[in-house]
Formats: C-alpha cells, sequence, structure tokens
C-alpha cells in the first residue's frame, strides 16, 4: 500500500485555502467548533446529499422522502427517552478548569500538562461526573419566562415517526418501506473537535425502514451491507472501512442490534454511519405518549402489527470529510510537489474546467462557448488567469476530474485537449462530442487511483 500522507492538519488547511469550510465568525476570533461551508464546501455536500438520495429513492421503489421540522412538539422527546437518557458524563477540572466527558479522559488531554490525560498529574482536581442531557433547550413565544421549553431536534428520526400515520394513509406503502429525511441536528457536544468530524450543529441523512416484526433480523443484515457497499461505490478504499457491531453494553436504550460503518481516519478507526436494529420501541412509545394507534392494519386479512424499524443513521458532514481525507494525496509533477483531491467524479464540487490555453488569438471565445455548452449539464468553472500548469494545480486540489484545454489547434478543428487529474493523460476530443464523452466517464465504475493496482 502507498504512504499515507494525509494528515488531519492538511486537510484543514486545504480546506481552508480551498474555499471548502471556514472556521465560523472568524472575524470575531472564531465560535468553537463551528464551521462555514464555503464554495466548494457545499457543491461537494450537495453531492453527497444527492448521491444519497439517488441510492434511497431514484435506485429503489420502497423508500419515500420527507422534510420535517426541527423544532417539535416537546413530548416527542419525552417519549423518544431523549430527555431522560440523552446524557453524557461530564466533569470538571477545578485546576484547568476545562470539562471533559467522564468516559473519554484517555483520549483527552489535560488543560496544564497537555502530555498526560486529565486526572493523571498531582494538581488535577476532577469533579465527580454529573449527567448532563445533549439537547439545546430555547422557548417558544416572545417572553422567555412564559413560554413552552422545546429543543432543537439531536436527531433526524423522530420526526419520521410522528409521521408515520401520515405516511401509511398517503404513500399507499406496506411494510418493508422507508421513509428517508436529510436535515440539520443538534447537540450541545461537551467535547466537539477534529474539525467537522463532531460539531455542535450538523446535518443527518436517516432512513427509518418499517418492517414486518418477522423481518426485523433479515433487514437489518441488508441494510448494513447496503450501507457499507455505499461507501466502497463512491471511491472510499475497502481496506479503510468495516462494519462493527455494538458490544451488548453499548447499544442504546432502544436499539436490539447495532453496527457502525466505520472509516480509518488520520485520529484512527472512528463512526461514519450506525445502523440499528430498533424493534417497535420507537412506534410503541409515540403510540404510548400520543394515544394515537401507530400500527399496520392489513385491510385484506385484517392482519394488524406494530412495525419493527431498522435504521441507518449517517452524517453528511462526517462522510463529506471522509470522502475528502481518503481522496487526499500528494505526488511530483516536473519535480514540483501536486496536492490532488482523487475524489470520485460524481462527488468532485467540479465536474470539468474549462481552459485557454493563453488569451488572445479567439481562444477565450471559444472557451467560453464550450464553457455555455457544457454547464446545461455539469458544473463547470471557467479560468484563464495565470500559468496552464497552475490552473492545473488549482483544480487538482479541488478534485476537478477533467481540466479541458482549447488551444491554437482548437481553432482550426474544434477539438479540444482534456487531460485526466488522475493519469495525467491528455487526450483530443471534438467539442460536438464532449458533452456525451463527459457523461459516460461520469458513469462509468470508479476505483480509487490510491489503491495498489
Ligand atoms: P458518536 O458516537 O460519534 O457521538 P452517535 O453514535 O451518537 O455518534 P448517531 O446518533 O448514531 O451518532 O448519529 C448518526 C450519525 O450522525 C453518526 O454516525 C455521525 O455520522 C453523525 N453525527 C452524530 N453526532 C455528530 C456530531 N456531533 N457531529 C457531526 N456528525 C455527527
Amino acid at each position: 500500500m502507498p504512504t499515507e500522507v494525509v494528515t488531519m492538519d492538511k486537510i484543514v488547511s486545504l480546506c481552508k485555502r480551498r474555499g471548502f469550510v471556514f472556521q465560523s465568525s472568524e472575524i470575531y476570533g472564531g465560535l468553537g467548533n463551528s464551521y462555514d461551508y464555503g464554495h466548494y464546501g457545499v457543491l461537494l455536500k450537495n453531492n453527497v446529499r444527492n448521491q444519497w438520495w439517488r441510492a434511497m429513492l431514484q435506485e429503489r421503489d420502497d423508500v419515500v422522502a420527507l422534510d420535517s421540522a426541527i423544532i417539535q412538539h416537546p413530548r416527542t422527546w419525552e417519549a423518544s427517552g431523549h430527555l431522560e437518557r440523552f446524557n453524557d458524563p461530564l466533569v470538571d477540572c477545578r485546576a484547568c478548569e476545562l470539562r471533559f466527558r467522564a468516559d473519554q479522559l484517555e483520549q483527552a488531554q489535560c488543560g496544564r500538562k497537555p502530555s498526560k490525560h486529565p486526572g493523571e498529574t498531582a494538581d488535577c482536581d476532577l469533579t465527580p461526573a454529573r449527567e448532563f442531557n445533549l439537547m439545546f433547550e430555547t422557548t417558544i413565544g416572545p417572553v422567555k419566562d412564559q413560554g413552552a421549553t422545546v429543543y432543537l431536534r439531536p436527531e433526524t428520526a423522530q420526526g419520521i415517526f410522528l409521521n408515520f400515520k401520515n405516511y401509511l394513509q398517503f404513500s399507499r406503502k406496506k411494510p418493508p418501506f422507508g421513509i428517508a429525511q436529510i436535515g440539520k441536528s443538534f447537540r450541545n457536544e461537551i467535547t466537539p473537535g477534529n474539525f467537522v468530524f463532531r460539531t455542535r450543529e450538523f446535518e443527518q441523512m436517516e432512513m427509518e425502514f418499517f418492517v414486518p416484526p418477522a423481518e426485523g433480523e433479515r433487514w437489518y443484515e441488508r441494510w448494513k451491507q447496503t450501507r457499507r457497499d455505499w461507501y466502497v461505490e463512491l471511491g472510499i478504499r475497502p481496506d479503510h472501512l468495516r462494519l462493527r457491531p455494538h458490544e451488548p453494553d453499548e447499544l442504546s436504550h432502544y436499539a436490539r442490534a447495532a453496527a457502525d460503518v466505520e472509516y480509518l481516519f488520520p485520529i484512527g478507526w472512528q463512526e461514519l454511519e450506525g445502523i440499528a436494529n430498533r424493534g417497535d420501541f420507537d412506534l410503541t412509545r409515540h403510540a404510548e405518549y400520543s394515544g394515537q394507534k401507530l400500527e399496520y392494519v392489513d385491510t385484506a386479512s385484517g392482519e394488524r402489527y406494530v412495525p419493527h424499524v431498522v435504521e441507518p443513521a449517517a452524517g453528511v458532514d462526517r462522510a463529506m470529510l471522509a470522502f475528502i481525507v481518503d481522496a487526499y494525496d500528494e505526488d511530483e509533477i516536473e519535480g514540483e510537489t501536486r496536492t490532488v483531491l482523487r475524489l470520485h467524479p460524481q462527488l468532485a464540487p467540479i465536474k470539468a474546467a474549462v481552459l485557454p490555453l493563453v488569451r488572445r488569438d479567439g481562444q477565450p471565445e471559444l472557451a467560453r462557448e464550450l464553457q455555455l455548452q457544457l454547464r446545461d449539464r455539469f458544473q463547470i468553472e471557467y479560468d484563464e488567469s495565470g500559468a496552464i500548469g497552475r490552473r492545473y494545480r488549482r483544480q487538482d486540489e479541488i478534485g476537478t476530474p477533467w481540466a479541458v484545454t482549447v488551444d491554437h489547434q482548437s481553432l482550426d478543428d474544434r477539438t479540444v485537449t482534456v487531460r485526466d487529474r488522475d493519469s495525467l493523460a491528455q487526450e483530443r476530443i471534438a467539442i460536438d462530442q464532449l458533452g456525451d464523452e463527459l457523461e459516460q466517464r461520469l458513469r462509468r465504475p470508479w476505483r480509487s487511483p490510491k489503491l495498489a493496482s
């Protein structure tokens, strides 16, 4: 295997330099662990979301979409168990005044002696652990004291359960079927960190798959595999992915079985996505707390049951980080080090850059014409400033798979060169065929060039 050149510092610096991710509120000194997504970050995240929707909706006919409210009825969180149990154990250190998760002290650094863990030095003065609820509270109504306390959702899943009845009525679906949603979630994490890996505001892609009770285990096995394969199809190296089943003492209160898709980040193996067999916990609890019947009734046979639920729950930001980390590479071209994001072309923020070789002789005009022709079908970038080599490097750094160069020959025979980001091969292609050619290249199965052949 080629040596890994990627570090979290390099990723953070590339993301800032090339406008993927910025520290939020930077002009005010930044707000800890809050990030803003810049132009290329927005495009890349859109592509991640689109690929998820594609796999969930377009390529199947048993999943439907939802976009539910972030602030829901507060009883939701009583029924789901979040008010009572969505806690992390927190300790304060009176000496360095930092806060830590009591169950992760061995991963934290002492505020005074970073080579030690909290509690390891004689000066450390840790309080006993106390439970800390991770939900953000706010108030509905203009007068704070008299308003109702509500919560920013800590997961998108509950919005799906609240709508289960609506979906049975309007969608004419019967189990097995799923409801999928993408949206922001909020958790007041005690120790956020590692860039966008763990933040207090993040985006989730969750799908609740409702099945007849006897089929829960089978669907759980299927969804584990399907979700792992999604990352591989989008170019993540299989040797950097694994499925890790939860130990019985790790299981959440609602789960019968759970496993994580984990990725080997520069900070070690970490969760990318969780897949859980939630049994009938959620529908039963919401039925109990709302007084509504949340069950499936087969009108033909009269059979009625509370479906079991299998849930794949992924994070948009974490997936994006994994795609960038896995794509990051450095090589040498003509004695110069090149940084390149070897992203799956479907994920690349820009599919092709259109570059006139020189800024005269009609080349910019022809390149503009080409840009107009292509942008109907793809996210294109036009760039005429600077030496061609530098323009190639800029595109390599943001992962653009193809650079299309208009040169003097183009004006004679209406062909252009297409440079491949990974192989660096240059091919001459007729302008009239370029759109179809790029379309075909985008559809081809793709494998990371970082994998040993
Ligand atoms: P962790 O153990 O990392 O805190 P979790 O098991 O609590 O995660 P889930 O509740 O299963 O996470 O959420 C599903 C997915 O949402 C996670 O796999 C992750 O991709 C994403 N996610 C959860 N918390 C955060 C966060 N604070 N920041 C960014 N993404 C998150």
